[in-house]
C-alpha cells in the first residue's frame, strides 16, 4: 500500500490537502504506521531523521479531533523548541482543511503570560516540551482531562535530555484511556521499558534506516588531522553547494572550524549546545533563509531539525557511531531527493571506517584527494533583517512586505522568506540592497510604529 486513499480512512479534503503538498505517497513508517493509529491502537516506532514520522502521528491525531469540542485533545511531547515548532507547522499544515482547529505551542523561552493568554480558550492540540507544561499543569492553565491522543516524538532525545520523570508527572494528569505513539530516530533500552510502562499493547515498527541509503552520493578522503580544514575550504569552493551543514563531532572543532571559514570569508554560521536559544534560533532563521550556505554544527545541536534542500553534507570527522553517521548523511535526502555527503577522515579514524563499512554493508568511496584547487569564499544570496514586534505585537508577514514594497522601494523579487517569532519578525531580502533598505525602514513605519531592526551579520 502506498498511498494515503488506500488507507481508506481519510476525508476527501485531506487527501487534495494532501496532494496539494506534495505528498504523493506515504513514506515507510506512515504505510506501516498509519494503519493501526487510525485504528486507535498505540504505536512505537522507529525510522531515521526525515522519514516523515510527523504526518504518520499527525494524520492519526487530526483525524480523531473534533473541532467542536473546545478542549485539549491531542498532545505532542517534544524534547527542544525548535522541535516543537517544527511540528506544529507541520500540523498546521495538515490541518489546513479543518475550520476552527486551534494548536498551541508550550515552551521555555516565552513569557509564561502571554501563554497563559492564549490558553484562555483551550487549544485542541498542544506541541510541548515536558518542563513548560507541567508548570502549565501545576498552574492549571492547561487541563489534560479530554486528551485522546499522547505523542512523545523523538523519545531517544528526551530520555537523554532527562526528561522522563518530567513525562511521568505530565501522563499522572491524562486519562487512563488514550492512545500513546512513540516516535524515535534510535531506540536505546531504556525506551523499551518506558513503552512498556505508558503504552498498551503497542505495535511495533521498525524501519530499516540501512535500506534508504543509497540515495545520498557518498565520498571519503584520507587526509591528516592538520589538513583538514585546507581540504573542507577547497571542496567547498569545488563544489559551491546552496546549503551545507560541516558536522563536527565536539564544540570545540564546530568553533574552530567556524573561526577558519570566517575568517576566509566564508559565509559561515555555527550551532552548538552552548548558545543562547535566541542566538540558536537566529541562526537556524538565517541558514533557512539563505543568508549562510555553511552551517557547523555538533550532532546534538542539530538533531532533528528540519532544514530542507540541503545540498551537501560533510563530515569533519567521523562519527564514533555509525548511527549517528546515518542520521548525518540522510539530511541531504529527504523525502527521496538526492543530496552528497563527503567525509574527511584522518589515519586514526580508520578503524571507524570499517565498523561503518560493515555496518552499512557497502564498499566506502574513497577518493584520493583533489588537487589545484581553489579556495574560492561561497556567498551569500541573501540577508536577514531582524524587526522588533513579532506575532506577540500582531505583526504579520503581510505588514513586513507592505512596508518594504512600499516605503523603502524594495521590488517583491528581492525580498526572500519572513519568519515571525514571538519578539521578532526575520525577513531575508536580497545582500545587494540589505544595507540601504535597512536604513529606510528604520526612517519608516509598521502599522503606524517607528521600526527598531537589526542587519544580521
Ligand atoms: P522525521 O520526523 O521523521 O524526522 P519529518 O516528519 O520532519 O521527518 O518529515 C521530513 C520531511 O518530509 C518534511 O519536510 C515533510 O514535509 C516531508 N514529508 C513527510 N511525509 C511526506 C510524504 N508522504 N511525501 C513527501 N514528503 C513528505
Ligand atoms: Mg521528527
Amino acid at each position: 500500500m502506498t498511498s494515503f486513499a488506500e488507507l481508506n480512512a481519510l476525508p476527501a479534503e485531506q487527501l487534495s490537502n494532501l496532494n496539494e503538498l506534495g505528498y504523493l505517497t506515504m513514506t515507510p513508517v506512515q504505510a506501516a504506521a498509519l494503519p493501526a493509529i487510525l485504528a486507535g491502537k498505540d504505536v512505537r516506532a522507529q525510522a531515521k531523521t526525515g522519514s516523515g514520522k510527523t504526518a504518520a502521528f499527525g494524520l492519526g491525531l487530526l483525524q480523531r479531533i473534533d473541532a467542536k469540542q473546545f478542549n485539549t485533545q491531542s498532545l505532542v511531547l517534544c524534547p527542544t523548541r525548535e522541535l516543537a515548532d517544527q511540528v506544529a507547522n507541520e500540523l498546521r499544515r495538515l490541518a489546513r482543511y479543518i475550520p476552527n482547529i486551534k494548536i498551541l505551542t508550550l515552551c521555555g523561552g516565552v513569557p509564561f503570560s502571554i501563554q497563559r493568554d492564549s490558553l484562555n480558550h483551550a487549544a485542541h492540540i498542544i506541541v510541548a516540551t515536558p518542563g513548560r507544561l507541567l508548570d502549565h499543569l501545576k498552574r492549571q492553565t492547561v487541563n489534560l482531562d479530554a486528551l485522546q491522543t499522547l505523542v512523545l516524538d523523538e523519545a531517544d532525545r528526551m530520555l537523554d535530555m532527562g526528561f522522563f520523570d518530567a513525562i511521568d508527572e505530565v501522563i499522572a494528569n491524562a486519562p487512563a484511556e488514550r492512545q500513546t505513539l512513540l516516535f524515535s530516530a534510535t531506540w536505546p533500552e531504556a525506551i523499551t521499558a518506558i513503552s512498556q510502562r505508558i503504552q498498551h499493547d503497542p505495535l511495533t515498527i521498525e524501519i530499516n534506516s540501512v535500506d534508504e541509503l543509497p540515495a545520498v552520493e557518498q565520498q571519503f578522503y584520507e587526509v591528516s588531522r592538520n589538513g583538514k580544514i585546507d581540504l573542507l575550504q577547497k571542496l567547498l569552493s569545488r563544489d559551491q553547494p546552496a546549503s551545507c551543514v560541516v558536522f563536527c563531532n565536539t564544540k570545540k572543532d564546530c568553533q574552530e572550524v567556524f573561526d577558519a571559514l570566517n575568517d576566509s570569508h566564508q559565509s559561515v554560521l555555527a550551532l552548538h549546545g552552548d548558545m543562547e536559544q535566541r542566538d540558536r534560533d537566529q541562526t537556524l532563521v538565517r541558514f533557512a533563509n539563505g543568508s549562510s550556505r555553511v552551517l557547523v554544527a555538533t550532532d546534538v545541536a542539530s538533531r532533528g531539525l528540519d532544514i530542507k534542500a540541503l545540498e551537501m553534507v560533510i563530515n569533519y570527522e567521523l562519527s564514533w557511531d555509525p548511527e549517528v553517521h546515518v542520521h548525518r548523511i540522510g539530511r541531504t535526502a529527504r523525502a527521496g531527493e538526492s543530496g552528497l555527503a563527503i567525509s574527511l577522515c584522518a589515519p586514526g579514524e580508520a578503524q571507524r571506517a570499517n565498523v561503518l563499512e560493515e555496518m552499512l554493508n557497502m564498499k566506502l568511496n574513497w577518493l584520493p584527494v583533489p588537487t589545484g584547487l581553489q579556495i574560492t569564499p561561497l556567498e551569500a544570496t541573501m540577508a536577514t533583517l531582524c524587526i522588533d514586534g513579532g506575532k506577540k505585537a500582531k505583526m504579520r508577514a503581510g505588514d513586513i512586505l507592505g512596508a518594504l514594497t512600499g516605503d523603502v522601494g524594495l521590488d517583491g523579487a528581492d525580498i526572500g522568506k519572513i519568519v515571525l517569532h514571538p519578539m521578532h519578525a526575520y525577513v531575508a531580502v536580497k545582500q545587494s540592497v540589505a544595507a540601504s533598505a535597512w536604513k529606510k525602514l528604520q526612517q519608516g513605519k509598521i502599522k503606524g510604529k517607528t521600526v527598531k531592526a537589526r542587519l544580521l551579520k
